[in-house]
């Protein structure tokens, strides 16, 4: 597999080293210049999730790893299902949030842990990521016992769920969390400094595992076929996707999908008020807002990462630019969804509910809708309940971190302050 810097062409560079990097020069994403479709969509289809998993991976990724080393990785990263749920006449939803961490976040996560393991030479990695919830829970378990990888994650102190918080923090071992004085976006500035401190980038050997890890969004592709093998065959080609968006990574692995041969019929980029792409694709303007906090905050993101390689795959006739519609979700529509589906006795969270509200807003006679479930209503307890009005039961994943300890350490704000506990932590 060969992929091109999106910033400097010129830098070319192979899957694992793109897996390794993460990011190219001049912070540039890495894509391919362009996907050969896959022959037999229906006998694909017809597969189990491992089996096809490791036959798409294996057609995209190429001879770099051997089937038997592709098939191992998925078969230790996708251990856990992902049903396609009936949801009204003619709309479905794809959960993603049966993994350990109880959101789609553990498709990528365990993918690109499962990989780098594999394709390390046996030095020592240090992840390094800010989360505000889903990506560190599922970075955190996916890493967790993992040979010469230790994982260092940053988090607003105070300002996630406590039990989104004990998710990450009660693992221990190569599981390093640090709790910063300050919020969501100083953890991410205080990355971005690691990145740029060339003694401890190089000292720890930093790797990033944020969703522009193209090892991610590979994952992340495997699902939707997924949910097409659960669909009848003569509903196939008009299925209509609804992607609660925030970076768009997830938005981009199912035009990678389709781009492979699945037919997906078209797309909705659904968001909350953070509506850059919504506004972008009425207007063709990019007038990013500032960042407001909503129900839905895995999606509070108003620049994001992964739309550069939508906008390549659209540029080079990959993808049709007419498919894809934006819709953006207000905090009062988005209750109301939630209030809607609970009538219909299905139980959601904010993001879901978006994407469900989303595609009412667009679908069309004869379609069928799929939205997707990104996370477990438990791990949106309090906004749920507050919304619904009724008590929801707790997950198993859920219970058994909220009785353990958690073991981060309080860091304030400060670059040399966690410069200093990492050293002391991780340099051997
Ligand atoms: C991360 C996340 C999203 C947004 O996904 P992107 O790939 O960043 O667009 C949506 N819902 C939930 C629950 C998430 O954790």
């Amino acid at each position: 597999m060969e992929l091109v810097n999106l910033k400097d062409p010129q830098e070319i560079v192979s899957f694992k080293q793109a897996v390794k990097k993460g990011l190219g020069k001049n912070q540039g994403l890495f894509f391919p210049e362009g996907f050969t479709p896959l022959s037999d969509i229906d006998a694909c289809l017809a597969l189990s999730l491992q089996e096809r998993s490791a036959l798409i991976l294996k057609h995209i990724i190429g001879d770099e790893l051997t089937s038997t080393e592709i098939e191992n990785i998925v078969n230790q990263a996708f251990n856990f299902p992902a049903p396609v749920e009936q949801v009204t006449e003619n709309i479905k939803t794809l959960e993603l949030f049966h993994g350990p961490t109880l959101a789609f976040k553990d498709f990528g996560g365990r993918f690109m842990a499962q990989t780098l393991s594999h394709i390390s030479d046996g030095a020592p990695i240090t992840i390094l990521t800010a989360t505000s919830g889903d990506t560190g829970a599922a970075v955190a378990h996916a890493f967790h016992g993992i040979d010469n990888i230790n994982v260092v994650i940053l988090f607003p102190e105070g300002k996630i769920s406590p039990l989104q918080e004990k998710l990450f923090t009660t693992l221990g071992g190569n599981i390093h969390t640090f709790a910063i004085d300050g919020d969501f976006d100083a953890c991410q500035a205080m990355v971005k400094t690691a990145f740029d401190d060339a003694e401890v980038r190089d000292g720890l050997h930093l790797n990033s595992a944020n969703s522009i890890n193209i090892s991610r969004l590979l994952a992340q592709v495997c699902y939707y076929f997924e949910a097409f093998s659960q669909i009848d065959k003569n509903d196939r080609d008009k299925v209509v996707l609804s992607v609660p968006s925030g970076n768009f990574g997830n938005l981009t692995a199912g035009m990678i999908a389709k781009a492979l041969g699945l037919p997906i019929k078209r797309f909705v980029a659904a968001t909350n008020a953070n509506d850059t792409v919504p506004r972008y694709l009425k207007t063709g303007e990019w007038e990013p807002n500032d960042t407001v906090a909503t129900m839905s905050n895995a999606m509070d993101v108003s620049r994001p990462n992964n739309w550069p390689r939508i906008e390549a795959m659209i540029e080079r006739g990959i993808i049709d630019g007419a498919l894809l519609n934006g819709v953006a979700i207000d905090e009062e529509s988005t209750m109301i969804a939630m209030k809607e589906l609970a009538n219909k006795g299905y139980i959601s969270e904010p993001h879901a509910a978006i994407a469900y509200k989303a595609l009412e807003h667009t679908l069309e006679d004869g379609e069928v809708g799929l939205f997707l479930g990104t996370a477990h209503p438990a791990k949106f307890r309090e906004t749920v309940e507050n919304v619904l009005g009724n008590p929801i039961a707790l997950p198993e994943p859920l219970v058994k971190c909220s009785v353990e300890k958690s073991l981060d350490e309080s860091l304030p704000n400060d670059y040399q302050a966690l410069k200093a506990a990492m050293f002391e932590r991780l340099a051997k």
